[in-house]
């Protein structure tokens, strides 16, 4: 029997992300059931933990005695002294150019956009980045594991590639020479953030 864990996101990107990751493991991963009917709670945390941990802890109260995952991640910018970090999925609008973050709309144009003008005075050697990614189980109202995952890069001056979402156009991986919107999902979730704090995770949980 896999284990099963349930994740509690509405983004297809992120259930894509950790379902592919997790292929190799005696683990099935599943979307938390109903989730958008639960009002979701505040991501008032002033870091990745601390909002991964509030959102775990708080969904597996809808799903007794199972293991329910939630993460937090984002982009953070040496350059901008680590922003736009815990507002990533909001640093246009907390701008002020769109109303709230929707799957559905231009959110990640805008936030490019936004973090092209931020970063427009500075070089490339100084503009060092890396995604980060925090991600906790809970059951029954209790954290039970908590895990992160990072991976470095820069933030270049104009997007390359289509793949991937967010920051991915901008986020060069030297290593690679691409940057993540250039690269396939496997690859991408061998050395991403996302992906190195699942690995942590199935391994704390030996699976
Ligand atoms: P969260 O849903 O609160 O974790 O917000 C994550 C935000 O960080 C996303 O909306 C993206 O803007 C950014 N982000 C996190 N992980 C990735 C990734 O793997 N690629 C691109 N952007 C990411």
């Amino acid at each position: 029997m896999p284990l099963r864990l349930y994740i509690a996101t509405t983004s297809q990107g992120k259930l894509r992300d950790f379902r592919t990751a997790a292929e190799t493991h005696a683990v099935s991963i599943d979307p938390l059931p109903d989730l958008a009917d639960i009002e979701p709670p505040e991501e008032d945390g002033d870091t990745f933990a601390e909002n991964a941990t509030l959102k775990a802890v708080y969904y597996s109260q809808f799903l007794p005695n199972q293991l329910v995952l939630a993460d937090d991640s984002g982009l953070e910018v040496d350059a901008l002294s680590g922003a736009p970090g815990v507002r990533s999925a909001r640093f246009a609008a907390d701008a002020g150019l769109v109303d709230s973050p929707d799957a559905n709309d231009n959110t990640d144009v805008w936030n490019n956009i936004v973090l092209l003008q931020r970063l427009d005075a500075v070089p490339p050697p100084r503009r060092t980045a890396r995604y980060h990614c925090v991600l906790v189980a809970a059951r029954n109202g209790k954290p039970t594991n908590s895990t992160d995952g990072t991976v470095e890069g820069m933030v270049l001056n104009a997007p390359r590639g289509t793949g991937g979402f967010g920051y991915d156009p901008l986020f060069y991986l030297p290593q690679l020479d691409r940057t993540m919107a250039e690269i396939d999902l496997q690859t991408k979730l061998s050395i991403s953030h996302r992906g190195r704090a699942l690995a942590a995770l199935l391994a704390q949980l030996h699976v």
